[in-house]
């Protein structure tokens, strides 16, 4: 069975660029009848919050991408410890006691040299008496995996045919000096004990899954098929990194983007298939292709939310909305009207508070100066609200023959007059919904 997950540290909210991971993870779940797995990867007691935890989930649950389980590392300590036994067994896992400084004067050295600044594996050389002698003077050391110095090999299911040169990267650390364990183990053994089969990640993680390959195969399990996207860039190839803290789901939430539109678009953005409105991710994994995506970074330009968010909310059928336009105060009988009338004209369902507030307080007239005698003898042979539907056409009708004037020189400074606006809704939709009109009460 298809097995994927979605990894987040709980050390920050959800941005476009986690939600790129969680979608495309969530999709190869879901087209394939398989199960995904939400695992907070909140091995860090330090910079994970139990309040980011919940807003993740929160996040997820907004978006509509559920999941079949909870893992938290946090409660997964004992596993690790063992695997770390095992590793340790084979002689995989061994024991460092350099300082940070003392790496960075070597990582310095090799550079100057023109060398690549791998671990020299100097620990590697220690025997048991010096082991000893340094846990005393420094205490426990920290542990990396000793890689076996091959060339690892993948299939990449975006990037395609992957190697990297074992020799040409560190040991990696997998536990700290203080006892922590590092995600690159963590992440393994749950992915081997979880019977995680395929894997989305950003392509910042190429050289992890590298190392990770070895470890997998040295804990005997099998690793699962890898596949890394292009990272996002801002719409002119800029970094996002700086911008991601205000890219973060909930704030596009705030600022009314609707699910509908987040999903569509970066399940989409980067592939070779057009983006197109679905309004689940479930509808969105029917078609869903990795094969479809490219390495290249891939643009994301906030504002495409907008006419997506637009297309969705205008597609909602009364019923859809109906709660919240009644939240608003408009009368159960005006309701579905003040739906129609409203949305057509607007971006984010927020938006139907301005068209609400016009109808109960007005909206400031815009009065050209040339139509201002014009608009104040219309005016006067406007009557007091309530309007019904025939309100719009008496009126305009009266004026006509008033004033002479026809056509757009009639009707346009009389919308203006009323909504503020040179464009809106057809108004005589719109006036049974007025409640207060210029010049009155
Ligand atoms: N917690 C890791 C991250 O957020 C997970 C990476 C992975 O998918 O393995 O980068």
């Amino acid at each position: 069975m298809t097995v994927t997950r979605f990894a987040p540290s709980p050390t920050g909210y959800l941005h476009v660029g986690n939600l790129r991971t969680a979608l495309f993870n969530y999709m190869i779940a879901r087209k394939a009848g398989g199960s995904f797995i939400l695992r907070l990867d909140d091995t860090d007691p330090e910079r994970s919050r139990e309040e980011y935890a919940d807003a993740i989930r929160e996040d997820l649950e907004w978006l509509g991408l559920t999941w079949d389980r909870e893992e938290r590392q946090s409660k997964r300590l004992d596993r690790y410890a063992e695997a770390a036994d095992r590793l340790r067994a084979q002689g995989r896992l061994y024991e460092c006691f350099e300082t940070p400084e003392e790496l960075e004067l070597k990582r310095r050295k090799q550079l100057n040299m023109g060398r690549p600044p791998v671990y020299d594996r100097s620990a590697l050389n220690l025997d048991s008496a010096e082991i000893e002698r340094l846990r005393t003077e420094r205490g426990a050391g920290h542990w990396r995996f000793r890689l076996d110095h091959e060339r690892i090999e993948w299939v990449d299911g975006i990037l395609g045919d992957l190697s990297l040169d074992a020799a040409s990267v560190s040991d990696p650390v997998l536990i700290r000096g203080d006892g922590q364990v590092l995600y690159t183990l963590a992440s393994v053994v749950d992915d081997v004990e979880m019977g995680v089969t395929d894997v989305v990640r950003g392509s910042d993680h190429v050289t992890n899954t590298a190392t990770q390959i070895q470890i997998i195969q040295a804990l005997g399990g099998t690793a699962p098929r890898f596949a890394h996207h292009s990272l996002l860039t801002g719409p002119q190839g800029e970094g996002l990194s700086k911008r991601l803290g205000t890219l973060a789901l909930r704030d596009l939430r705030a600022r009314g983007v609707e699910p509908a539109a987040l999903l569509s678009l970066l399940a989409r953005l980067g592939s070779s298939q057009p983006v197109e409105l679905h309004d689940s991710p479930d509808a969105l994994a029917e078609s869903f292709d990795l094969s479809s995506f490219g390495a290249a970074p891939t643009k994301f330009d906030e504002n495409d939310l907008f006419p997506l968010t637009r297309a969705y909310v205008q597609s909602l059928p009364f019923e859809a909305v109906r709660g919240r336009i009644l939240a608003l105060g408009v009368p159960e009988a005006q309701a579905e009207r003040f739906w129609r009338v409203a949305r057509e004209n607007i971006t984010v369902l927020e938006d139907l508070k301005g068209w609400w507030k016009l109808c109960t307080e007005g909206a400031e007239p815009e009065i050209a100066e040339e139509d201002a005698e014009f608009v104040e003898t219309a005016l006067a042979l406007l009557p007091d609200p309530p309007y019904d539907e025939s309100s719009w056409s008496d009126w305009t009708t009266r004026v006509r023959e008033a004033t002479g004037r026809k056509g757009k020189g009639l009707f346009m400074p009389l919308r203006k007059a009323l909504t503020g606006q040179g464009q809106g809704p057809d108004m005589a939709d719109l006036m049974p919904l007025l409640q207060k009109v210029p010049g009155r009460g």
